[in-house]
């Protein structure tokens, strides 16, 4: 299927080339998922001196490009490679801002205990914006959609309306913008605007300074033809004053032109069937097999060996916002054993090892970042915690279900999305409401009652879940409908 359509990704992170969370994931895998619709899509990335230029054949393509910055003319150079194991341009930006090893000066800074320098990312981004747009008129690449990502590069659209004053080259090109995380907003003195050179006429620019600063996400919001967020539930949830970061009325000023896309999963590095990371590999034809792989990860942590009890598995950043300080003592007499995996707040990591002393027959707290150990967790696991508090779209529940792990989950953004609970055709798992301890207990008591009483009603919902399509396939025709909305805009 052809489309003719040309989209050009902005974003500052790309999955495998430059990574530090989910957005990189999305900008690594959505452009092969659209590619194969026969779109003919790109990506642009700030080119940072911790890429691995050798590894994925980096190359030269242009150099002393001419970019204003601040009034002044800065230089850049522009570099090719393509996404690994495709055929999609990836175009890196060499500037100064970007040679330093860090992807984000903010988040580097505090690691090291030091204040954040988030003034600095914003001049460094704002930037990549305008040299992006720069570099496309240069190779004369005039794309119908420009999809740009969270807060890094949401000046797009704005910085498009004001070329548009003095040139014809982007007319025809509409904006699209994902949000991926609410919380990082990028707020920046109004300097930005002489920096930028944006047009301090544009009306969302005179709006935006009334509170005295420039928010770029703000700006996204206001000025894309076709604004997103990474689930349908999400979208509709940002829209309230609970959990709208403060910009539930800039949100609703553009409801009409929300939407929500869930994100997708790699199904093939998430495989049960062929993933090297667990000894016993199996699918819904030998389901048998996956209590193999709860075996050895009862040995490995030291736990009872018992092929019948039931394993709770979570594998998690330990932070407020995933509903962990949920689980108590009181679930610690509940017939099953509890495998947690994660790192974050201290207080949270000093809770679980606590129940971990307390109850060394039932309950473990691995407290890393282990890549090999969470497979293992996904495929020797029955159960699969998620009590967020919210999330935007959530892969673990995802990936739960490909293994046939049974996720129990609060109902918010994309957890609601994606797991279908009792009451609906082809169940898949248990969905509570209340962000509270009791609802939690109750419905994972419900859950472990099925699973000792109607074991073929489980091996149901366990297929259920394995057969669901967590593709980026489906995720990519839903991004075509929007690219489509935002051409008739
Ligand atoms: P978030 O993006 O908020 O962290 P998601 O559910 O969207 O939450 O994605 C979490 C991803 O990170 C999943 O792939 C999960 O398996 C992985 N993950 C989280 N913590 C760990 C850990 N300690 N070790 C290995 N993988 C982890």
């Amino acid at each position: 299927m052809k489309n003719n359509l040309k989209v050009v990704f902005l974003a500052s992170e790309l999955t495998p080339i430059a990574k530090v969370g989910g957005l990189g994931d999305v900008v690594g895998a959505l452009p092969k998922a659209l590619y194969e619709l026969g779109i003919n899509v790109s990506v642009f990335l700030p080119f940072y001196g911790c890429i691995d230029v050798k590894k994925y054949k980096i190359r030269k393509i242009k150099d002393g490009i001419k970019v204003v910055a601040d009034s002044r003319i800065e230089k850049i150079g522009l570099w090719r490679t393509s996404l690994p194991d495709s055929k999609i341009s990836a175009y890196l930006i060499s500037h100064k801002y970007f040679s330093g090893k860090e992807i984000y000066y903010a988040g580097a800074k505090m690691a090291n205990g030091k204040y954040e320098d988030s003034a600095s990312d914003i001049n460094r981004f704002v930037f990549f914006t305008k040299a992006a747009l720069t570099a496309l008129r240069v190779l004369k690449l005039r794309p119908d959609i420009i999809h740009c990502h969270d807060w890094h590069t949401a000046l797009a659209p704005d910085l498009l309306k004001t070329e548009n004053e003095k040139n014809d080259f982007f007319k025809k090109t509409k904006t699209v913008y994902t949000i991926h995380n609410l919380a990082n907003q990028g707020i920046a003195a109004p300097v930005i605007i002489g920096f930028s050179g944006l047009d301090q006429n544009l009306p969302v620019i005179k709006a935006d300074l009334e509170n005295g600063d420039i928010n770029m996400m703000v700006q996204g919001i206001m000025s894309a033809d076709i604004i997103n967020t990474v689930s349908p539930s999400y979208a509709q949830e940002i829209l309230s004053h609970y959990k709208g970061a403060g910009l539930d009325q800039i949100l609703l000023k553009r409801k009409n032109d929300l939407y929500g896309v869930v994100n997708g999963i790699d199904t093939d590095f998430y495989n049960p069937q062929t993933d090297k990371f667990i000894k016993s590999k199996y699918s819904i034809v030998n389901l048998n097999k996956k209590a193999d792989n709860k075996i050895v990860l009862q040995k490995k942590l030291g736990l009872p060996i018992d092929k019948k009890i039931a394993l709770i598995g979570l594998v998690s950043r330990l932070v407020w916002q995933k509903g962990i300080e949920l689980v108590t003592d009181e679930f610690l007499k509940l017939n099953c054993q509890f495998v947690f995996l994660g790192t974050g707040d201290k207080k949270l990591e000093e809770g679980l090892k606590k129940l971990a002393e307390k109850y060394p027959d039932k309950f473990r707290a691995i407290i890393k970042f282990d890549e090999e150990l969470s497979h293992l967790i996904y495929a020797g696991s029955d159960i699969f915690l998620m009590p967020s508090l919210f999330e935007p779209c959530g892969l673990g529940q995802m990936i739960a279900m490909r293994y046939g792990a049974v996720p129990v989950v609060r109902a918010t953004g994309g957890l609601k999305d994606t797991v279908r609970q009792l009451s609906i055709k082809k169940a898949d798992g248990f969905v509570f409401r209340k962000f509270e301890s009791e609802a939690l207990f109750a419905e994972l008591k419900k859950a472990l009652d099925i699973y000792y009483e109607k074991p073929k009603f489980w091996k149901q919902l366990m297929i259920n879940g394995m057969k669901a399509d967590f593709s980026w396939e489906k995720s990519a025709k839903e991004y075509l409908k929007i690219y489509k909305m935002a051409l008739k805009k």
